[in-house]
């Protein structure tokens, strides 16, 4: 069971700037990348820097709140509220726009069971990715 944010925040200095990532990504149904997050931050607190954003989010990643999608350009990395198991999903990415869409269920959840059955292994999490041409791109080059 995934712990809540709150839970995952117990003991922790409170910090605006920290509430204010995890809401914005909470809003989010594409994963950002964190100079988008610092973007859309400043807009309304012009105080905050691109390298709080960063250490921000590298906390997040290690507190288990936010964590990397990772994607074919591996040059830009993008970040997204962990979701608790039953309702995170996976994406379809575009390889040539790199758009993201969320495919609604999760289809690893009934592998992971069987694989934990045969094997032992306490799977605690997973990802998966589905790389390819979206409608508008697919449909571009005929
Ligand atoms: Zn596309
Ligand atoms: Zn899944």
């Amino acid at each position: 069971m995934q712990k809540s944010i709150p839970e995952k925040l117990k003991g922790l200095r409170t910090s605006k700037n920290r509430d204010e990532v995890i809401a914005l990504l909470q809003k989010q149904s594409a994963p950002m990348a964190v100079e988008d997050i610092y973007e859309n931050i400043r807009k309304t607190n012009s105080k905050i820097s691109l390298s709080t954003v960063y250490r921000i989010i590298e906390k997040l990643v290690n507190l288990n709140i936010a964590h990397k999608v990772t994607t074919l350009d591996d040059n830009k990395a993008l970040y997204e509220i962990v979701k608790d198991s039953h309702t995170h999903h996976h994406y379809m990415i575009c390889v040539k726009c790199k758009k993201m869409i969320p495919i609604d269920d999760c289809p690893v959840k009934e592998l992971e069971k069987e694989i934990e059955d045969k094997t032992g292994f306490n799977i605690t999490g997973h990802k998966f990715e589905l790389y390819g041409e979206c409608e508008n791109c697919a449909h571009k080059d005929k």
